[in-house]
Order: C-alpha cells, then sequence, then structure tokens
C-alpha cells in the first residue's frame, strides 16, 4: 500500500516535470509552487473591498429578511470568467484545494478588518449526506476549513445538516425559493452554537435563500449572531 502511494507520488513529479500544473483560475499558466493560482491571478484576481465596510452590497441583499451582524464575499462571479471557473473546477472538478487556499486568503483579509469582526465558530453551508458522499467533500466546508484555520477559529462541518434533495431552483421566484428550502436544513450541534457570533459560508451569493434559510435555522437558538461569507457573489441570476 504504503509502495504503491510513493510509486504513485514519484510518477506525479516526474510527469508534473514534462507537464506542470496549470493555474486552476486561468488554466493558461503554470500554478505557483503549493498554490492551486499562477502568479498572475494571484495578483490580478477581482478582490473585493466588501469586508471593509460594515453595509455593503453583499448585506444590502439581506436587508429585511434577517439581523445580520456582517458580510462580504471575496470575489465578483462573472460569466466565463477567472471566478468562474475557479468555482467550477472547485464544484465538478475535485479540486478541494481551491476551497481551502481561497478561504486562507480571504480569512487573512477578513482578519485585517474592524469592520467585519471575528467570529467564534465557522459553519458552512451543508449539502445534501448523498450529494457529499457522491462529490467526495462539501465544497463549503473546505473554504471554511481554510477560513478557520488563517482566523484561528473553531470550524464546526458538521453542525448543519441537510434533510432533502431540493429541485433546481433557477426559474422560481425568491418567495417560491425560500419556502423551498426555508426546512431543508436543521442544526445538528445546537448546544455548540448557543451564544456564539456564527460565520456562515457558501461558495457563491445570488438570491441568497439557501444562506438565508440556514441563518434563520442559526437564529432560533439562544443567544447566537450571524455573519456570512462567500467566495462569490453574482451580480447577475
Ligand atoms: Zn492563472
Amino acid at each position: 500500500m504504503r509502495t504503491t502511494h510513493t510509486l504513485h507520488r514519484a510518477s506525479d513529479g516526474f510527469l508534473s516535470f514534462f507537464y506542470p500544473e496549470m493555474c486552476l483560475a486561468c488554466e493558461t499558466h503554470p500554478r505557483a509552487p503549493g498554490d492551486v493560482l499562477c502568479v498572475r491571478c494571484n495578483g490580478t484576481l477581482p478582490l473585493l473591498n466588501y469586508h471593509r465596510q460594515r453595509e455593503n452590497p453583499f448585506t444590502i441583499r439581506f436587508w429585511g429578511r434577517l439581523p445580520l451582524h456582517a458580510g462580504a464575499a471575496m470575489m465578483l462571479f462573472t460569466k466565463d470568467s477567472r471566478v468562474q471557473h475557479l468555482l467550477h473546477n472547485l464544484k465538478y472538478n475535485g479540486q478541494r484545494e481551491i476551497g481551502v487556499e481561497l478561504g486562507r486568503k480571504f480569512g487573512w483579509m477578513l482578519g485585517q478588518s474592524k469592520a467585519f469582526g471575528k467570529p467564534d465558530v465557522i459553519v458552512p453551508v451543508p449539502l445534501h449526506e448523498r450529494k457529499e458522499w457522491m462529490r467526495g467533500y462539501n465544497q463549503s466546508a473546505m473554504f471554511g476549513s481554510g477560513l478557520a484555520s488563517s482566523l484561528g477559529v473553531e470550524h464546526l462541518p458538521k453542525a448543519m445538516f441537510r434533510t432533502a434533495y431540493t429541485e433546481t431552483q433557477t426559474r422560481k421566484s425568491r418567495i417560491e425559493r425560500l419556502q423551498n428550502v426555508r426546512d431543508v436544513f436543521e442544526v445538528r450541534q445546537r448546544e455548540r452554537l448557543a451564544g456564539k457570533h456564527v460565520l456562515l459560508v457558501d461558495d457563491v451569493l445570488t438570491t441568497g435563500s439557501t444562506l438565508e434559510a440556514c441563518a434563520l435555522k442559526i437564529l432560533e437558538i439562544t443567544g447566537t449572531r450571524v455573519s456570512m461569507a462567500t467566495i462569490a457573489i453574482a451580480s447577475h441570476f
């Protein structure tokens, strides 16, 4: 077993000497050592400054829906962009380290911001158990683990669970979508969240109905406050 593993790693090294692994955002330049991005993408991704302002285009999306302590997205999602490639590779191509790396970077950015405020605990939006099993991981939990490591806070990837698969949501109104997702999330570790400032994390913010449904469940627990962070925010959906 060990020998096979070693041989496998050795051949990886051999191949990558001739065929360097490509940046998972631009897919044109080789990745920087130990990173998922090339040097160019590392310096030029469309990072947002939302986390520096208490009210911003992310938090505004939740006005009148729930009390949000703070909220921010790391990057702007646009069609056919490097951000879309990153999210696609994270969700559908098994590249879980994208989530961890972006989480580490964003955690560092959040840690610099007084407006954002440090959470006590990080909770990712859960996938349905069967979906997570098929994918091998929850992409939001990968982002959450990176955030937790650079913020130095606890990560609770199993604090919530999803009780049902939901049908595709793109053609429904916001109200219909919310009703559709409202009852599919449950908190499993209530005692771990009581009295805590919870940072709820997801990959992309579109309508916000999923994040809203999860946040409302957390806010039912005594003494909780909720902030949110996502890898990207979509301006059109
Ligand atoms: Zn690149």
